[in-house]
């Protein structure tokens, strides 16, 4: 695996990426599957290891966050990976335009997780936006774990009109569906417990749906199901799988936010699609 720190070193290589990956490192399995979903695609992969401070609603959750880097190596080398990018925030600055912020697509961008987080999602299309200019991959790789992401960057490949292909991979979960995430190490033994729940309800909407009961009803159904454990729920809500936007006449995905210990955890659930 060849590992580069600096972007005038990456860009006077003139290495044709074909699938890049993008991460802020601590990697797990959920972002190792990534890398599995890339080696059943032909060509080359890089993944870059950056922690995008703009997208941090909390300054405490940036500075808190887990750097492994070390390890991060050895995982991407135990995959056979081709490129590490670890680019500094200069540098990206440097040989990158921002994206226009007044194409931000505020619909998107200010909903859902959006609506409590303020800027992150412009601040995830922005750092996606440079990384495509540095790289310029043929596909992006993301995990639908970050589902409202994966919706953004196809947008962005829109607005921006990019050749890019948006490829999605599962979400991968521990034994008892919790969603890998590198905040689950801040949760407590119990917490992790706890934070079962999640998939819980998640699986609780659907077999609902199943059973043909009306969206509202599920959503309090699930809000009831909360109320009961230590979890507070920041929204559940069932939204169109394609444009994240509300309706019940085409393939739905449940979609939650809550806290635990002071760490924020989401998750999702596709309860419909006829692919
Ligand atoms: P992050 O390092 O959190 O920015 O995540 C980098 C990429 O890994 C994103 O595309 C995430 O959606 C993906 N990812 C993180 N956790 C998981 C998971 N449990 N399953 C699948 N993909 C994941």
């Amino acid at each position: 695996m060849k590992i580069f720190k600096s972007i005038e070193e990456f860009i006077s290589s003139e290495l044709k990426v074909n699938i890049f990956i993008p991460t802020m490192g601590n990697l797990h399995e959920g972002h190792l599957s990534l890398i599995d979903v890339a080696k059943k695609d032909y060509g080359n992969v890089c993944v870059s290891i950056y922690i995008n401070e703009n997208q941090f609603t909390d300054k405490k959750d940036f500075d808190n966050y887990p750097i492994t880097l070390k390890q991060d190596i050895e995982k991407l080398e135990s995959k056979h990976v081709d490129y590490l990018l670890i680019p500094s925030k200069q540098d990206i600055n440097k040989y990158s335009k921002a994206f226009d912020f007044k194409l931000e697509p505020k619909k998107l961008t200010t909903d859902l997780c959006g609506k409590y987080r303020s800027g992150h999602f412009l601040a995830v299309m922005d750092i996606i936006h440079r990384f495509f200019q540095i790289i310029k991959p043929e596909k992006i790789i993301l995990g639908e774990k970050d589902f409202q992401q994966i919706i953004c960057i196809k947008e962005l490949v829109k607005i921006c009109d990019y050749n890019i292909s948006v490829i999605s991979a599962p979400v991968v979960r521990n034994k008892e569906g919790l969603a890998l995430s590198s905040r689950n190490s801040h949760l407590s033994k119990d917490g992790i417990i706890v934070a079962n729940s999640i998939f819980k309800s998640l699986i609780l909407s659907k077999d609902l749906y199943d059973n043909n009961v009306p969206l509202d009803r599920i959503i309090e159904n699930i809000y009831d199901f909360f109320d009961k454990t230590p979890l507070k729920l920041e929204y559940f809500t069932i939204r169109n799988l394609k444009s994240l936007q509300h309706g019940n006449d085409s393939d739905l995905i449940a979609i939650i936010a809550c806290y635990l210990e002071g760490v924020r955890l989401i998750d999702n659930m596709i309860i419909k699609s006829r692919s």
